[in-house]
């Protein structure tokens, strides 16, 4: 259950990943979580430095998607801005979703890097799925109701966890 819970990498924001090894290890796709990871909970639109990461990943090769539980009208408003497919109510970390998408693409999981902020929805569902798990710290320190409830959990795993890898990949 560990195993499951342990992310592959560990950092403070998707400002601070080495995309360039990622890349020398074939992965291509960037699947992020919205809410908290690319963009505070409660910001409906995203930030300029956002975008530039988007078009700066972009010119590097890198093809990004954001999946998150979060509901349509939410993800959509955000997406439309930043130049981004993106998919609602993904019940991560259920993988019923995730595996049709990566169906639909066409995709093999050992492509894909997952990026997100929590340990029970976002790491757990890109370790079942054989995705490269990257966890961030959150960008707000507010969550959803049901997010904080999920925190209280987290924090005694992040304790654990350590910046940088956590395991071998
Ligand atoms: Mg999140």
């Amino acid at each position: 259950m560990m195993e499951q819970l342990t992310p592959h990498f560990c950092t403070t924001s998707i400002y601070d990943l080495p995309f360039s090894e990622f890349w020398e290890k074939g992965y291509r796709i960037l699947f992020c979580d919205l809410d908290n990871t690319v963009s505070a909970f409660d910001q409906p639109l995203p930030e300029e430095r956002f975008l530039n990461w988007v078009v700066e990943r972009k010119n590097e090769g890198w093809e990004i998607y954001i999946l998150s539980n979060n509901g349509k009208e939410r993800v959509e408003k955000f997406c439309r801005v930043a130049n981004l497919t993106g998919f609602s109510n993904l019940y991560k970390p259920l993988r019923f979703r995730t595996d049709q998408i990566v169906k639909e693409m066409g995709e093999s999981p050992d492509r894909i890097v997952f990026i997100g902020d929590q340990v029970f929805t976002d790491v757990w569902l890109a370790n079942q799925m054989g995705f490269l798990s990257v966890l961030v710290d959150p960008v707000a320190k507010g969550d959803l109701l049901k997010t904080k409830i999920n925190r209280k959990m987290e924090g005694f795993l992040r304790k654990g966890f350590t910046y940088g890898k956590n395991k071998s990949w």
